[in-house]
């Protein structure tokens, strides 16, 4: 399996793809490894946690150059990247320690009912190429910190930073954590494995389908996070210099690769030309170039297939009769650039408006009330997130009421927060990360219900005649 720099198109290095053997044998470790695993006590879980999390600070420079070169991500992003996802693993750690189960009220005053959280066992953990490290410890820290064993398969164009990630955590347990490296075939090899109890997904929708296949014919639990076609809501009563800054940023961070990208902008009238052309002229000041270089704002996309599909959008929506305020072209010779872009004049037919477009591009629609809004807003299939720019305290309850969106970012667009839940409403995924709903996931529950009296109880047999309704006596 080759990995490509995506900014040179040059080929870094050739890696094994995991065979089938090697996935059996890979699973009867994880195996072996989720036994001393489950009998971790909870704080020397904690305590290796943290020294995972600390290990990945310690080596954060060397992370990123690695998912730079694999990837095209602009270095800097790349560099936060290695930050959240040690404090992925820091948040996890503890939380899990109070996250055992509870004591429900039982049925008689001398029982005890409990219900105990536990291991599902191995999970098999597969994610896309844009926030490597990211995505799999939104997967990996939760699923490990609930003691199941875990092999992660990385994109096919991205295995490089996680293979490293994997040895930099090798204080973990033999077997606990491994890593499974090909594309599409091996990652349903994985799902369909009948040693795997459970798959953890991101990636696009049509993927995700392809997963919960296979996971519901085998009857185990599917986490899916899939694509998203989030829509930006700029309200009038902003500073339109702000909301285009942020609405570019938005659309255009890692290259407009990002699951939360925003893809579709309603922009009031009122303030639609000012907003067009602020972000016409902040877009304008942006650097593409270099991922490796501190300054560069805008690397490569991942590759050809990528880039081709938003020319197909762009191109389309042209053709359609929308207008090219900015981009709309590759940028230079050499690697999968592509400008970033803004169209106006699009309609909720075009493609662009649609499908996941999944590059650097802004696309327009000048809206007349923010009911309009909400209801364009709501109108493709995907839910993953929305994004509103108000000042108005009403308008922001409204949106956070009716818009369908598993996060709706008002005023601050796409940060996460480990300790809230993220993930898809509608066809944009089934479950979620993060929060205690990400560590949920990974849990399986389990009801003990204990008397400590051995006696008989009234309602076992003989039933008796009954009194004189026939009700039961006792
Ligand atoms: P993809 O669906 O092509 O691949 C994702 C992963 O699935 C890769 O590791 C791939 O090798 C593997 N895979 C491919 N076919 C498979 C199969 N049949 N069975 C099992 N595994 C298989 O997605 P991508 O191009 O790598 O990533 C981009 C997509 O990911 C976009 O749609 C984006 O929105 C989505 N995404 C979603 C989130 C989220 O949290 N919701 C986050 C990031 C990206």
């Amino acid at each position: 399996m080759r990995v490509i720099n995506p900014a040179t198109e040059e080929s870094i290095e050739e890696i094994r793809i995991s065979s089938s053997e090697e996935i059996d044998e890979t699973v009867d470790r994880a195996r072996a490894g989720f036994r001393e695993w489950q009998g971790f006590a909870g704080l020397d879980r904690v305590e290796l946690f943290h020294d995972l999390a600390r290990n990945l600070r310690d080596h954060a420079d060397e992370l990123a150059e690695i998912m730079t070169h694999e990837g095209g991500k602009p270095y800097i992003e790349n560099h936060d990247e290695v930050g959240w996802t040690a404090a992925c693993f820091d948040y996890y750690g503890e939380i899990a320690r109070d996250s055992v189960g509870y004591l429900p009220a039982p049925i008689e005053p001398q029982q005890l009912a409990l219900v105990v959280k536990e291991p599902i066992g191995i999970v098999a953990c597969i994610v896309p190429w844009n926030f490597p490290l990211l995505l799999a410890a939104w997967k990996i820290a939760p699923a490990l910190a609930a003691g199941n064993s875990v092999l992660l398969k990385p994109s096919e164009e991205t295995p490089l930073a996680t293979r490293r990630m994997i040895e930099l955590m090798d204080d973990l347990p033999d077997g606990v954590l491994q890593g499974v490296y090909g594309a599409g075939d091996v990652g349903d090899a994985l799902v369909g494995h009948p040693g795997v109890d459970m798959v953890a997904f991101t990636g696009s929708q049509a993927t995700g389908r392809k997963v919960a296949h296979v996971a519901a014919d085998r009857l185990i639990r599917a986490n899916l996070e899939l694509g998203g076609k989030d829509p930006f809501i700029i309200c009038d009563d902003v500073d339109i210099e702000i909301a285009a800054q942020g609405a570019v940023w938005a659309a255009c961070l890692n290259a407009g690769q990002v699951c939360t990208s925003s893809e579709r902008f309603y922009v009031m009238s009122k303030v639609a030309d000012d907003f067009v052309e602020a972000s016409r002229s902040f877009v304008e000041t942006l650097n593409i170039g270099d991922p490796m270089d501190r300054s560069t704002d805008i690397g490569p996309m991942i590759n050809d297939p990528g880039r081709e599909k938003v020319e197909r959008h762009v191109g389309e929506a042209v053709e359609q009769g929308a207008k090219l305020v900015a981009g709309g072209g590759r940028h230079g010779d050499r690697g999968f650039y592509y400008e970033p872009t803004i169209l106006t004049g699009v309609t909720p037919s075009m493609t662009v408006m649609r499908d996941e477009t999944f590059g650097p591009v802004v696309p327009i629609v000048e809206i007349g009330s923010l009911d309009e809004a909400i209801d364009q807003a709501n109108s493709v299939p995907y839910g993953l997130g929305a994004n509103v720019y108000t000042q108005d305290f009403e308008k922001m309850l409204k949106c956070m009421r009716e818009l369908r969106a598993g996060t709706v970012w008002i005023n601050d667009p796409l940060t996460d927060n480990d300790a809230a839940p993220f993930g898809g409403q509608k066809g944009s995924g089934i479950g979620r990360e993060l929060g205690r709903e990400g560590l949920e996931a990974f849990q399986d529950s389990k009801h003990v219900h204990i008397d400590p009296k051995v006696e008989k109880k009234e309602w076992w047999y003989p039933y008796g005649p009954g009194d004189e309704s026939g009700q039961r006596v006792m």
